[in-house]
C-alpha cells in the first residue's frame, strides 16, 4: 500500500467508533422513504462537524444531504453516497445503515487528506432507494452535472462487482366495470375482475415468449367486495423489469396490450398508468469497478461472484447512466440470504457487516482518491463510460 492509501486505512481505523454507532443508530430507528429525518439528520451533523459544507434537504427532497468538503479546486468531482431508508416491518433488511455508515467513513476519510489533491469531494446523501427515486429526482436536479465518478456499496451474500441491476416501471391496472346481482341479474354486470384476471392470464401466456432475465410481476390490489356483487373495480399493481431501457419499454406496451384486450373482451373500461418513478438499467463502470475490487480485496474482503446472480433496480441505474459509477456489492453473510428478509436485517447489525462496511468504506475512500491523483485513468473512466 502507498504511503497514502496507508493514511486513508488509519483514518478509517480512528473512525471506527463513530462509524460502527452511526451504522447501529440508523438500524435501530428504521424510517421509510422520504422519512428519514433521523438518519438525515445524523449524517448531516457528522458532516459538518467534519468542516463540509452541508446542505440537508435538496433537489426539493426534505431528506437529501448535499456536502461539499472546503478544499475544493479544478481537476475531478467524486461524490460519495449513501442510502438510508428501510422497508416496512422488517426495518433494515437491504442493509442501508451499512451503506450509509460506509460512505460517511469515505468522505470523512478522503476529506483528511483532501488538501493534497486536487478536484471535489461530494458527499450526497439520497434517500427513498426503495421506490422513491430520489437519486432519480437528484439527477434531474443537476446534483450529479460534472461528477466524475459516483461511489457507493451495497451490502449482500456475495462480493460482486460487475452485477448491474434492471430497469424498472410500476405500473397500476385498473377496470371499471358495472355492479349487478351476481345470481338475480349477472347479465346486466360488466365484471371488473373477469378483466383483472384475463390480464394475468394474458400476460403469463406472453412468458415463453420473452428474453431471459425480464420480469413481469403483479398483485392484485382490489377485487371486488361480495361473491353475490360483479365486481366494478379491480386494481393490480405490476413491476415491469429488463436489462435493457428499450426492452423494459417493450414488455410495458405488451402488458398494455393484455390489459386492452381484456377490456375488449369483458367490457370493462381500462386505465393503465405509470406510477412512482421508472428506473434505468444500471451500467457499472469497469473501469472504477476493478480498481475499487483491487482495494477491497487488499482491505480484506475477497472477491466470490455469484456467477448467475439475478438483478433487482435500483435508482443509482439513473445514476450510472448520467455519469460514470460503481455500486459493487460487498459480502456481509455467511451462506447465501435474500435480500429483504429477516436475516439480511440480523447481517446487516451483525458484526460481519460492520467489519464490511469498515472495508468498503476503506476501499471507496482509496478508489475517490485514486480519482482525484490519476488525471490519466479518470480520461479511461470516461472512455468506458462513453463507449459503453
Ligand atoms: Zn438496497
Amino acid at each position: 500500500m502507498n504511503d497514502r492509501r496507508q493514511r486513508i486505512s488509519e483514518a478509517v481505523d480512528r473512525l471506527e467508533p463513530l462509524l460502527r454507532r452511526v451504522s447501529a443508530a440508523i438500524f435501530e430507528h428504521p424510517e421509510l422513504k422520504h422519512e428519514e429525518t433521523f438518519a438525515s439528520q445524523l449524517l448531516a451533523n457528522e458532516l459538518e462537524t467534519a468542516g463540509f459544507a452541508v446542505e440537508l434537504g435538496v433537489a426539493g427532497l426534505p431528506t437529501a444531504v448535499r456536502a461539499i468538503h472546503p478544499a475544493s479546486t479544478d481537476g475531478p468531482t467524486v461524490a460519495v453516497l449513501g442510502e438510508y431508508d428501510a422497508l416496512p416491518e422488517i426495518g433494515h433488511a437491504c442493509g442501508h445503515n451499512l451503506i450509509a455508515a460506509g460512505g460517511l467513513g469515505a468522505a470523512l476519510a478522503v476529506g483528511s487528506i483532501k488538501n493534497e489533491v486536487p478536484g471535489t469531494l461530494l458527499f450526497l446523501g439520497t434517500p427513498a432507494e426503495e421506490g422513491g427515486g430520489g437519486k432519480v429526482t437528484m439527477v434531474e436536479a443537476g446534483l450529479f452535472d460534472g461528477v466524475d465518478a459516483a461511489i457507493m456499496f451495497h451490502p449482500d451474500s456475495h462480493t460482486m462487482i460487475g452485477r448491474g441491476s434492471l430497469a424498472i416501471t410500476e405500473v397500476k391496472i385498473e377496470f371499471f366495470g358495472k355492479p349487478a346481482h351476481a345470481s338475480a341479474c349477472p347479465e346486466k354486470g360488466i365484471n371488473a375482475l373477469d378483466a383483472l384476471i384475463q390480464t394475468f392470464v394474458g400476460i403469463n401466456a406472453m412468458r415463453q415468449h420473452i428474453k431471459d432475465g425480464a420480469r413481469i410481476h403483479g398483485i392484485i390490489r382490489d377485487g371486488g367486495v361480495k361473491p353475490n356483487i360483479v365486481p366494478d373495480y379491480a386494481s393490480a399493481e405490476f413491476y415491469v423489469r429488463a436489462i435493457e431501457n428499450a426492452y423494459r419499454d417493450e414488455l410495458l406496451e405488451t402488458l398494455k396490450k393484455c390489459a386492452e384486450g381484456a377490456a375488449l373482451a369483458t367490457g370493462a373500461r381500462l386505465a393503465f398508468t405509470e406510477v412512482g418513478h421508472a428506473y434505468q438499467a444500471m451500467k457499472p463502470n469497469r473501469v472504477l469497478g476493478e480498481r475499487f475490487l483491487e482495494h477491497l480485496v487488499a482491505c480484506g474482503i475477497p472477491h466470490n461472484p455469484q456467477p448467475d446472480a439475478a438483478m433487482g433496480s435500483t435508482d443509482m441505474g439513473d445514476v450510472t447512466q448520467a455519469v460514470p459509477g460503481i455500486h459493487p456489492y460487498v459480502q456481509i453473510t455467511e451462506d447465501d440470504v435474500a435480500g429483504h428478509s429477516r436475516e439480511f436485517a440480523d447481517a446487516a447489525a451483525s458484526e460481519r457487516g460492520q467489519r464490511a462496511m469498515l472495508a468498503a468504506a476503506k476501499a471507496m475512500a482509496m478508489t475517490a482518491v485514486d480519482v482525484f491523483a490519476e488525471p490519466g485513468w479518470v480520461s479511461r473512466i470516461r472512455e468506458e463510460f462513453d463507449a459503453s
